[in-house]
């Protein structure tokens, strides 16, 4: 059995110090917002570039606290790709204002930028590019628009913690940056965890605020707030596995490639494409095949962990259907959603493992030929 993805290997690598700052952690007795909680905000604001990180409770919450730092809400619009996970839109539905889907570029998946400007109106506040995947968007074209019509961007790093867009890191080029540390991320915790990263003083001290029950000032409260702040167990372990993220993604990238070399003569597969000027950090490796459920089945049922992400797109999901959204509106997204695949990526994965996934792909491939 190869799973899609093992953190037992990881684990073991740095088990000593995880388990030595965990214990720590318990004897302390400070449990939130710590002395970990805030070397690790300036340790990963260092690493990514940004003069600002400011955690909290999740990735999901992250999205939350930046729409609600930059003022929005009812009556706004914020555009965003349909082909991601639901938190992007959650986010956006939590504080009331309306998503508005944009098509992906059928190469990287990710948001097209030449469809961009059709979607704005005079209520567009702020648009939502969506690293996905582990790959950069193209965040030239999209700050351009932005300026242009004055629009807030606030970046989902959640799957692309490291990964650069003409060398620079994801979550520094919009307004704020939100990234997730879900133990299956590249970078993860061991439970939930999230950040934003910002250049702005201003927007910094107001998701401070907001990811404590709205108060700067302890028992003083200016606003609705929310409770979402990151446990002192969780820094303590992110803090030391940050030092290793540089080396997991480059390993990732090695991984790919390997993948790509296995599958060249793999009849009908479409291995990912990188965008121009980008450092992909694949926290996923999603290929196109065709037949792709039988072909998904076949790999589950002899024992290799593929995965669908996401199986249907946002804007045919039964929580966004109260905005009408039905088939046809997003001609790429809903195509894409039926032949992409992920296989077994993680850093540790041994080309051994990879041979396997690839046999047995290539086997199913095959079999739904022959049917
Ligand atoms: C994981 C993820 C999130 C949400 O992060 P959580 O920490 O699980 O709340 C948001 N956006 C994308 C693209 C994600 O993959």
């Amino acid at each position: 059995m190869i799973p899609i993805l093992d953190l037992k290997g990881q684990y073991k690598q740095i088990q000593e110090k995880l388990e030595k700052n965990v214990i720590e952690v318990l004897r302390s007795g400070s449990y939130i917002l710590g002395p970990n909680v805030k070397a690790f905000e300036s340790e990963i604001a260092e690493y990514c570039g940004a003069k600002h990180a400011v955690t909290c409770a999740n990735g999901t919450d992250a999205l939350q606290l930046a729409l609600r730092a930059l003022e929005i809400g009812k009556g706004d619009e914020v555009i965003t790709v349909a082909f991601t996970f639901v938190a992007t839109t959650e986010a956006i539905g939590v504080v009331g204002a309306k998503h508005v889907f944009v098509d992906i570029d059928p190469d990287t998946f990710l948001l097209d930028a030449s469809l961009l400007e059709s979607k704005i109106t005079p209520k567009t506040k702020a648009i939502i590019p969506v690293h996905l995947y582990g790959q950069p968007a193209q965040m030239d074209v999209i700050m351009d628009i932005a300026k242009r019509y004055n629009l807030y961007v606030i970046e989902d790093c959640a799957q692309a913690i490291g990964s650069t867009f003409k060398g620079q890191k994801v979550g520094t080029f919009g307004d704020i940056g939100c990234f997730s540390f879900f133990p299956t991320k590249n970078l993860g915790a061991f439970g939930d965890a999230g950040m934003i990263t910002t250049n702005s003083e201003y927007l910094a001290k107001r998701v401070v605020s907001l990811r404590n029950h709205g108060s700067a000032v302890r028992y003083y409260h200016d606003e609705i707030g929310l409770n979402s702040r990151m446990d002192e167990i969780q820094a303590a372990i992110l803090r030391v596995k940050l030092p290793y993220i540089d080396e997991w993604n480059k390993k990732r990238r090695e991984v790919a490639y390997r993948y790509n070399e296995l599958l060249k003569d793999a009849e009908g597969v479409v291995t990912p494409k990188e965008g121009p000027n980008t450092y992909c950090v694949y926290h996923q490796y999603t290929i196109q095949v065709p037949h792709r459920d039988e072909v998904h089945k076949f790999l589950q049922e002899n024992g290799i962990g593929a995965m669908i992400y996401y199986p249907v797109p946002l804007h045919l999901q039964k929580v966004h259907s109260y905005l009408g959204g039905k088939l046809g509106d997003l001609p790429v997204t809903e195509d894409k959603t039926t032949k992409v695949m992920s296989l077994p990526m993680f850093p540790e994965i041994t080309l051994e493992q990879q041979k396997q996934v690839v046999d047995t792909l290539k086997r199913a491939l095959d079999s739904v030929k022959v049917k």
